[in-house]
């Protein structure tokens, strides 16, 4: 059975202060596994996560992260601005983006970033930018077809529009080195949301191998190899979670036996986890607000599409449970859904749960990862707040919901604003 982290009682006295919808973290459950992401890649002296920003852009959570040692995986100027700010210093930035506008390079490069390039014209694209190239450099390998591990395809990497092709890879690190760049990395994203402990240590396998090979014909020594996102998490009650430890000591053997015999044991090893940092220690909590029996039956809640994402785009499974029914029979079979004028706005379809009365506080798990983060404003619906369960048991509130001011700010055409203020 999954466990919320938070019981009826504690959202009971919440809901005093803060109204539903919200996603609240836990603050021991991130920590806590912050520190066991590092202890399983402790044997490797340089390790460094490089949290995936996207995945989680709230100020305060990178904070705690950034106490763990974490640094900042950024995709986009915001992101960039965002951990410059919080004090995230030149490598401790990772900068992964694709389809890179200038001036994001430009700034990424200004503030000592590591720019890791999705494509080999983008080194003619950078250096225009910024004249020399900068010293480190890392690129986006994606060896194409599709990814299997133990016959399962996991993914399909020739399907996605990210990295350089093997040719083009060799290419761009002997035209960097001729250009004067001194440190090099490789990066790969090949799957996502992998629940097994052998993704890690595959791709490693293969990253290791071609690294060694590539130092064996162009002279190019990798100092960093960067294994990325894509460490998935149980979203499923009957999924079995990941083992860090495992995976850490799996990437560890291929290290030992690629690696070192090819004079490499100085590699630093990066990731760049969002999911598996973050998933399961935040989610959303919504009240249900109306019930309705047609040809199915459904509970309404306050929540919607707009504030997870996940079961609307990708039909995404998250669990629910009903706060104070956790022992009680799931004998209900209902569509959980919000109010967005789009059929797919369902948390839960044809979910077997306990009767749902209006007014009771639903939990929907696992949205501390790609879960606020993916809100919109579909329907001129608002983000939601988000709250932090601090280790001593107080709530903190970590972002103010969005108001409906916010929402208008951008119109400058009109007086609403105005109108709204007065
Ligand atoms: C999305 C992303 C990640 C994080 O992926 P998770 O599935 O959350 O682990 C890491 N690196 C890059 C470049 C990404 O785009």
């Amino acid at each position: 059975m999954k466990q919320t982290f938070v019981t009826k009682e504690q959202i009971e006295k919440i809901t005093e202060t803060y109204p539903t919808p919200f996603h609240i973290y836990d603050e021991k459950g991130i920590r806590a596994n912050a520190q066991q992401i590092n202890e399983a890649f402790a044997w490797n002296p340089g390790y460094k996560e490089y949290f995936a920003v996207k995945a989680n852009c709230n100020p305060f959570l990178l904070k705690i992260l950034q106490e763990h040692g974490f640094g900042a995986d950024c995709s986009s100027m915001a992101e960039l601005l965002l951990a410059n700010e919080l004090g995230f210093r030149g490598e401790d930035i990772m900068f992964s983006s694709n389809e890179t506008p200038a001036e994001e390079f430009a700034y990424a490069a200004e503030i000592g970033a590591i720019i890791n390039l999705d494509d080999c014209t983008h080194i003619e694209f950078l250096e225009g930018i910024v004249g020399q190239l900068p010293k480190t450099m890392s690129c986006r390998y994606n060896p194409g077809g599709v990814y299997a591990i133990n016959n399962d395809i996991m993914d399909n990497p020739g399907d996605s529009k990210y990295g350089m092709t093997r040719e083009q890879l060799f290419d761009a690190y002997a035209i960097m080195k001729e250009k004067g760049v001194e440190r090099f990395g490789m990066h790969a994203f090949l799957c996502s949301n992998t629940v097994t402990n052998e993704y890690y240590p595959m791709l490693a396998r293969t990253l290791f191998e071609l690294c060694v090979e590539i130092k064996d014909t162009i002279g190019v020594k990798m100092d960093f190899i960067n294994l990325s996102g894509g460490v998935g998490i149980p979203y499923r009650p009957d999924q079995t979670a990941n083992d860090i430890k495992v995976i850490g000591e799996g990437v560890r053997k291929a290290y030992e036996e690629i690696l070192v015999p090819a004079g490499m044991g100085d590699v630093k090893l990066y990731t760049e986890m969002g999911r598996f940092v973050m998933g399961p220690y935040g989610c959303l909590v919504t009240k249900a607000v109306h019930e309705k029996h047609t040809y199915k039956e459904y509970i309404g809640v306050d929540a919607c599409a707009s504030n997870l994402m996940r079961p609307a785009i990708y039909g995404a499974y998250h669990h629910i449970t009903v706060l104070g029914k956790e022992d009680d029979e799931p004998d209900h079979k209902y569509d959980v859904v919000g109010s967005l004028c789009e059929n797919n706005d369902k948390f839960a379809i044809d979910r077997m749960l306990p009767r749902i009365d209006k007014g009771d506080y639903l939990v929907i798990h696992d949205t501390g990862a790609h879960g606020f983060a993916m809100g919109y404003n579909y329907n001129g619906r608002l983000h939601s707040a988000e709250l932090l369960l601090k280790e001593d048991g107080s709530v903190q509130l970590i972002r103010r919901a969005q108001t409906i001011k916010d929402y208008f700010a951008c119109f400058d055409c009109f007086d609403i604003i105005e109108k709204l203020t007065r």
